[in-house]
């Protein structure tokens, strides 16, 4: 009887052992590890990752990246209980004002971002790609309907450096008019995919009395894809972040961007911005925006 009794003690103390031990021994090899930052993308400069990040997406056919593991920063979509939402403030003097622009859609996040931006009041300038509003039309219509401004962001989105002149034309021209096609306007402004262009593509513009609009934020979201990160970035010290007369570089297509454009609306209306389209800036400023020209920012001097 000892003898079993003593057997059965053993067992139990090698279970406990098993039991606690092996889990430790397993985390020990098995640690998961730290997730890097993005090392290859901090080489880049902002303007080799946008081409990077862009091109990749052109290789995908500009379709919007699925994003399966939401960080833990992430915000709800916004819905439509509009209680509490901020509105954005009227026009008055010496208004701090901001521009809020958004690349390559339409997509399949702009709708819940075209319903955010309605419950706010908010009017951004949309940069669209031809072959997207030939997949999207009617979000595209939505967004001329609530009162969006409309940029050329060309038909298929090449790099505008080296580029045959008549390629470029053909570009503008065909993104234009699938504008015209949809919303019964045509636009006035357009962005160069990857902010990429020579001499060439500039007259190519001019000629179709397009105005060429950079960005002075750039909140690298098509990288970033992190709500906490991207809002981070356009909140980044000066003279890059967020500021008086600055126009805010987003993208529509990706979900966490969406997110993110939402919470920066809220907080820029919280700190006294007034959220306006590119041209409303440039007109409030009085600073006049002239065909084949490219501007940046409408800061004061
Ligand atoms: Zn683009």
């Amino acid at each position: 009887m000892l003898f079993l009794e003593k057997t059965r003690r053993q067992g139990v103390a090698a279970a406990i052992l098993l039991i606690y031990i092996i889990p430790i021994v397993l985390g020990l090899f098995f640690t998961p590890p730290a997730i890097k930052s993005d090392e290859t993308s901090q080489c880049l400069s902002a303007g080799q990752a946008v081409a990077a990040a862009e091109a990749m997406e052109a290789d995908q056919g500009y379709q919007p990246a699925e994003i399966s593991v939401l960080s833990a920063g992430d915000e709800p979509m916004p819905d439509n209980n509009s209680f509490g939402v901020p509105k954005n403030p009227p026009a008055g003097p010496e208004q701090k004002l901001i521009a809020l622009t958004f690349d390559d859609g339409p997509g399949k996040y702009t709708e819940s971002l075209l319903d955010a931006l309605r419950e706010r009041d908010v009017k951004v300038s949309f940069f669209v790609i031809g072959e997207r509003i030939e997949k999207y039309p009617g979000i595209l219509k939505r967004m001329a309907d609530d009162g969006h401004e409309i940029g050329n962001h060309t038909m298929t989105h090449p790099y505008g450096i080296g580029i045959s002149p008549k390629r470029m034309r053909r570009e503008l021209k065909q993104c234009s008019r699938l504008i015209k096609k949809h919303t019964d306007q045509t636009p006035r402004l357009m962005r160069f995919p990857y902010g990429a262009m020579d001499k060439l593509s500039r007259r190519e513009a001019k000629e179709q009395g397009l105005v060429s609009i950079l960005w002075s934020v750039d909140t690298e979201d098509y990288r970033l894809k992190n709500v906490k990160k991207i809002i981070k970035k356009a909140y980044q010290p000066q003279p890059y972040g967020v500021q008086d007369g600055a126009i805010v570089l987003m993208h529509d297509i990706h979900k966490a961007s969406v997110k993110a454009a939402v919470v920066i609306i809220d907080r820029l209306i919280g700190e006294g911005y007034r959220i306006v389209t590119v041209s409303e800036m440039f007109e409030a400023r009085g600073k006049k925006l002239k065909p084949g020209k490219s501007y940046s920012s409408a800061a004061k001097e």
